[in-house]
């Protein structure tokens, strides 16, 4: 590829573009993870976590992507031959589920179509069926990256409430967090699974569990033989602002920056602007006379929006021509959905202009791969940002 000025235009679903306040954070030099100044910020960023994932009981970080974190969760409170209830979403809840089987767990996957979020109906329906209590926990994935559609977490809840269904709770944020309004302990969710890359505008290379009192229970019980992921001896240590093993202590830096600047937008400013951005972009589509996958308004993401590709056209021939011409990123179709579909991420670390920089490159991009659609899309987002209120950003009031 030719080199290309100026900035790449990075608009995949996570990583997404990293503030410089953070790379500069990073850039600090290593300190002893073993030293009274390396537990000043091992507490300061597991302290300051609880504040994003709304929580007061404790999480865990792990020097691991996601995935990780997905493994941590099934293997702290689960064992071989339990039964959970899961819900495909897409491509994410898909892979979490391989996981569980892997482990020799029985997943009850209530089918979907890729569309839209988890339906609580449907979780009530199967909880109130095991009279026995059988399944252990239900698994939802709260922002499915492949398809752009959310599940409604809280009527989940209401529905394991409404069933008296004793199972666990375990949710993965790891595209939501800090971009999309989660919070951990009002829900009662046991586990959250998180990870970097995404809302919290990090490098890949951490990822988290928020911790119930009941999910500890369960660890204390549950005898499948584990090390790494082990949350009693994490959470013993952690308590001095340390870890087991040595941490990533550069990404901490990062964290603590990524949690400071969070705060000072506040977090319902940070999830309005994701909002804001989400539906310009939906705009867009709309007047490209494009489709977006999610087709329940109610759950469309904030995160990103997933767009389906006209018949007999491939979005990853669509997507390469945007790249060589534009020098933007967009995300691929995965899963079922591959080459069907492409994905625009709007989280993190992301503006009105920069959104709109982002949908002139998928715009002309579409032009330049003869990719059937009409003009006008950039245009409809304006429009919608300005109907929508005040600019994103650190803008004080
Ligand atoms: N869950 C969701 C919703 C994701 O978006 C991803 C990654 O994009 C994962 C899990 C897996 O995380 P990782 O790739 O960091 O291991």
């Amino acid at each position: 590829m030719a080199t290309q000025q100026g900035r790449h235009f990075l608009h995949i679903p996570g990583p997404s573009p990293i503030p410089d306040r953070i790379l500069r954070a990073i850039a600090m030099p290593i300190i002893d993870h073993r030293s009274a100044e390396f537990a000043t910020l091992g507490k300061q960023v597991l302290e300051g976590c609880k504040t994003i994932f709304k929580t007061s009981q404790p999480v865990v970080i792990y020097p691991a992507s996601g995935t990780g974190a997905w493994e941590a969760a099934i293997v702290n409170t689960l064992s071989p031959g339990d039964t959970v209830l899961m819900a495909e979403t897409g491509h994410f809840a898909t892979l979490w589920r391989q996981i569980a089987a892997r482990f020799g767990i029985t997943v009850d996957f209530i089918p979907g179509d890729w569309r839209r979020g988890a339906d609580p109906a449907a979780i009530e329906a199967r909880l109130v069926e095991d009279k026995a209590h059988t399944i252990k926990a239900v698994m939802v994935v709260h922002n499915e990256t492949s398809t752009g559609s959310t599940s409604r977490i809280a009527e989940i809840r209401k529905a394991i409430d409404a069933a008296g269904h004793p199972a666990l709770f375990m949710v993965d944020t790891i595209s939501s967090l800090a971009s999309v309004d989660y919070r951990h302990d009002e829900w009662q969710v046991d586990v959250t699974v998180s990870g970097s890359q995404k809302g919290l505008m990090l490098p890949p290379g951490l990822s988290f569990n928020a911790v119930s009192e009941k999910a500890m229970a369960a660890s204390r019980a549950n005898t499948l033989p584990r090390s790494y992921w082990d949350w009693q001896e994490m959470v013993k240590i952690n308590a001095g602002g340390f870890f087991p093993y040595t941490p990533a202590t550069n990404l901490l830096y990062g964290l603590k920056e990524a949690i400071a600047m969070l705060h000072e937008e506040g977090l319902p400013a940070v999830f309005a602007r994701h909002q804001r951005l989400a539906s310009a972009t939906r705009a867009a589509v709309k007047a490209w006379g494009l489709e977006v996958l999610c087709e329940n308004p109610a759950e469309q993401s904030p995160v990103l929006t997933a767009v389906m590709m006209p018949p007999s056209h491939d979005a990853d021939r669509y997507r390469k021509v945007a790249l060589e011409k534009y020098n933007i990123s967009l995300g691929s179709g995965l899963g079922k959905v591959a080459g069907k579909v492409f994905r625009i991420g709007h989280l993190g670390e992301c503006n009105e202009l920069m959104l709109l920089g982002a949908l002139s490159g998928v715009e002309m991009g579409l032009a330049a791969a003869g990719v059937p659609h009409r003009s006008g899309g950039v245009m409809a987002a304006m429009s919608d940002l300005s109907e929508s209120g005040r600019p994103a950003g650190n803008i004080a009031a």
